[in-house]
C-alpha cells in the first residue's frame, strides 16, 4: 500500500455505499415501489427497458415532493419518515434510512418530476454520477415519476456481474410481486420494451390480490391461516397440502408488512409441511407477521431483507403451530377455519397428518419398503429393520424411506443418544450425526440442484484473519465453495482475509476459530483434492461445527424437528464422516434378551 490517509470524497463513497443498496436493476425498482406506497400512492407505473438493465421508470400517483425538498430527496440520509433514532423501532413506512435515492443517483442518471397536489406547478430534477444538474418548473400530474437510466455506467464491475436481461427482468418482476402481495389495493402496471407484462387491478383482499398476482389457478387452492402468540399475529393464505410446487420461491413472508427472506421462517413452514408434503415440494405461501416494533430489528442489512427477532422461538412455534392446525385440518373435513394447531384438536390433526403420510408411504411404496411402524405396540409381518445394522460407510438407500417422525421417543441416554419405539422394535440415534448428516445434505443439496447458495449470516463487523501462505490459498481457492455453504470470504491483501458472512446455522461461530477448525478438520491433504472432493470435505467440516453435539439435553420439539429434517433428507444411513446415525434393535432381538426366544 502506499499514500497518506485521506478522506474519501462523498461521490466515491455513496458509490461504495451504493453497492449495499443496488446491487442490480431489481434493488432500483424495489426501492422506488416502496417510495411510491410509502407516499401513499394507489396507482403505480413501472416501465422496464432492456430488463431494467437500460433503464427504469416509476410513476406514482403519491402526494408529491414539495420544490424546496426535491433537492434533499437526493442528500444522503435524508428522509422524511422518521426524525430520532428511537423512531426506527417505530417506523411503519418501507424507508427510513434516506439511502435510497442518493445509491441510486450515484450510480446512474435520474430525472425525477414531482408535484404535489396544492401547488400549482411541479419540479424537474435531473442528477448524473451523484451531481445535480438542474432544477425546473416541470408541468406535471400529482405524483411523481422517477427515470432511471445509464445504471452502472461509472461501475463497470457491477455492470459485468448482471445477468442477461430477461434474468434482471425476472428480477425485478420478483419485487413487483412480492410489493404487490404485501398492498392489496394498489393498482400496479409493468411493461417491459413497451409491452404489458403485469397489470394487476385493486383487490379488495388478499386472496383476490393473490389469484390476481400468482394466477388464476391458485383460486381455491390456498386457504386461510391465522394465529397469534404473544402479541405476534400470522395470517395470510398458504396452499393445500396437494397444490405444491417444485421450488421455494412462492412462499413469501412479510414482517410488519415488509417482505423478508428468512431463514427461520421458511423453516418452520416446511417444518409444518414436510408432514404432509413430499421431499423437495414446496408450498406456496402469502403470510404476514405483525408485531409490536419492539420485537423485530429490521435494521439488520441495508437491503432489508433479513430481520432478526427478539423471540425467535415463539415466531418459530407460531408458525408451525399455525400451519401444522390449518393444513391438518384440510385432510380431516369439518376440521377448518384457521385452527391455531394447539390442544386436543391440533393433536388429532397430527395424528392424522401422521397416519395420512404412512398411507402414502404405503401405497408409494409397498408394503416391504416401509420401514418404520407407526404405533409402537403394532407388530408388521416381516417388514426390514429400519436402517441396515451394518451399513457401508456412506451407503445410501434411496428405495428405504424411513418415517422418524412416526416413531414414538421415549428419551435421551447420556446426553447423546435419543430412543425410539417403533413397531419393530427400539431406534437409536446419535444426535450428533443425524444433525451432522441433515447439515450435510441440506449443503449438498443446495449447490448440486438449485446451484443457490445457502443464506449467510451477515456479520455486522467483517472480521480479518490473517493465515500462513499454504492455508491462504486453500481458503482463497475454496471461496466458491465457502459462498455455497454461506460463508462470504475475500482476499484482503497480504496473508489475509476478511469474512463478511457466516452459514446460517453457524450464526454465533468466531470468524477466526470457525477457518482454524475448518483447516484442521479438512486435513493436509485435502489441498490437492479436486474441487468435487474438496466440497465434500468442506461441507463435512462446516456440518460437523454446526451439529448439535453430544452432552446436550434436546427438548421434546428439537427432536421432533430434527426426525422431521431426517425424514426430509434422502436416506444415508451414517454421518458423512462414516459413523451410523441410527441403530435399530429389532423385537428378535429384544425378545432374545429376554429369552422369550
Ligand atoms: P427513505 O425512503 O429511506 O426516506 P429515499 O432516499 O428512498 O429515503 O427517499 C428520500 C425521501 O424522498 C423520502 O423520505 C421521501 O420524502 C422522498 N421521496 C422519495 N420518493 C418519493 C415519491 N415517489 N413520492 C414522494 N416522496 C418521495
Ligand atoms: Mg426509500
Amino acid at each position: 500500500m502506499s499514500g497518506k490517509i485521506i478522506v474519501l470524497p462523498e461521490t466515491l463513497t455513496s458509490r461504495i455505499a451504493a453497492g449495499e443498496v443496488v446491487e442490480r436493476p431489481a434493488s432500483i425498482v424495489k426501492e422506488l415501489l416502496e417510495n411510491a406506497l410509502d407516499a401513499g400512492a394507489t396507482e403505480i407505473a413501472v416501465e422496464l427497458e432492456k430488463g431494467g438493465c437500460q433503464s427504469i421508470r416509476v410513476t406514482d400517483n403519491g402526494e408529491g415532493i414539495g420544490r424546496e425538498e426535491v433537492a434533499l430527496a437526493f442528500a444522503r440520509y435524508a428522509t422524511s419518515k422518521i426524525g430520532t433514532f428511537e423512531d426506527i423501532y417505530r417506523v411503519s413506512s418501507f424507508g427510513f434510512r434516506g439511502e435510497a435515492l442518493p445509491s441510486i443517483a450515484s450510480i446512474s442518471r435520474v430525472e425525477m418530476v414531482t408535484r404535489q397536489a396544492f401547488s400549482p406547478a411541479g419540479t424537474r430534477i435531473v442528477v448524473e454520477g451523484g451531481e445535480e444538474r438542474g432544477l425546473t418548473d416541470a408541468g406535471c400530474p400529482v405524483g411523481t415519476s422517477i427515470a432511471v437510466s445509464r445504471i452502472f455506467e461509472q461501475v463497470p464491475v457491477r455492470r459485468k456481474f448482471l445477468k442477461g436481461d430477461l434474468t434482471e427482468q425476472g428480477y425485478c418482476l420478483d419485487w413487483i410481486t412480492r410489493l404487490a402481495l404485501a398492498d392489496p389495493e394498489v393498482k400496479m402496471k409493468v411493461t417491459a420494451g413497451g409491452r404489458m407484462v403485469m397489470n394487476i387491478p385493486a383487490a379488495k383482499d388478499l386472496s383476490e390480490r393473490i389469484a390476481l398476482t400468482l394466477g388464476r389457478d391458485f383460486r381455491g387452492q390456498l386457504i386461510p391461516a391465522a394465529g397469534e402468540r404473544g402479541g405476534v399475529r400470522l395470517q395470510g393464505f398458504v396452499s393445500r397440502p396437494e397444490f405444491t410446487r417444485s421450488g421455494a420461491s412462492q412462499m413469501f413472508f412479510y414482517v410488519n408488512r415488509r417482505f423478508v427472506k428468512d431463514y427461520l421462517l421458511n423453516h418452520a413452514a416446511m417444518t409444518a409441511y414436510r408432514r404432509v408434503i413430499e421431499a423437495r415440494r414446496y408450498p406456496v405461501l402469502v403470510l404476514s407477521l405483525d408485531m409490536p416494533p419492539g420485537e423485530v430489528d429490521v435494521n439488520v442489512h441495508p437491503a432489508k431483507l433479513e430481520v432478526r427477532f427478539r423471540n425467535p422461538r415463539d415466531i418459530y412455534a407460531l408458525v408451525v403451530e399455525t400451519l401444522s392446525g390449518v393444513i391438518g385440518a384440510g385432510h380431516a373435513p369439518g376440521l377448518h377455519t384457521g385452527a391455531s394447531g394447539g390442544g386436543d384438536a391440533g393433536r388429532a390433526a397430527y395424528a392424522a397428518r401422521v397416519e395420512e403420510a404412512l398411507k402414502r408411504y404405503r401405497v408409494s411404496s409397498g408394503p416391504e419398503k416401509l420401514i418404520f411402524g407407526g404405533a409402537p405396540a403394532q407388530k408388521r409381518e416381516s417388514a426390514p429393520p429400519p436402517v441396515a445394522r451394518e451399513p457401508e460407510p456412506g451407503a445410501e438407500q434411496p428405495e428405504m424411506r424411513p418415517l422418524f417422525s412416526a416413531l414414538a421417543y421415549l428419551g435421551q441416554v447420556a446426553g447423546t443418544y435419543l430412543v425410539f419405539a417403533g413397531g419393530e422394535g427400539l431406534v437409536l440415534v446419535d444426535q450428533h450425526a443425524a444433525h451432522e448428516r441433515i447439515l450435510f445434505e441440506k449443503l449438498r443439496r443446495q449447490a448440486a440442484e438449485t446451484g443457490e447458495r445457502a443464506i449467510g449470516q451477515r456479520l455486522l463487523l467483517p472480521e480479518v484473519v490473517s493465515l500462513p501462505p499454504r492455508d491462504l490459498a486453500f481458503v482463497t481457492g475454496s471461496v466458491p465453495i465457502l459462498e455455497e455453504a454461506g460463508m462470504e470470504v475475500e482476499p484482503f491483501g497480504g496473508d489475509s482475509v476478511v469474512v463478511k458472512a457466516l452459514p446460517a446455522f453457524l450464526p454465533y461461530a468466531e470468524a477466526k476459530t470457525l477457518l482454524g477448525d475448518l483447516l484442521a478438520d479438512c486435513g493436509e491433504e485435502a489441498r490437492d483434492l479436486p474441487l468435487v472432493e474438496r466440497r465434500e470435505r468442506i461441507f463435512t467440516a462446516l456440518a460437523c461445527r454446526g451439529a448439535v453435539k453430544a452432552n446436550r439435553i434436546l427438548n421434546p420439539q428439537e427432536v421432533a424437528a430434527l426426525c422431521l429434517d431426517l425424514d426430509a433428507i434422502p436416506q444415508a444411513a451414517t454421518c458423512p464422516h462414516g459413523r451410523p446415525l441410527a441403530v435399530p434393535v429389532s423385537l428378535f432381538e429384544l425378545e432374545k434378551m429376554f429369552k422369550r426366544r
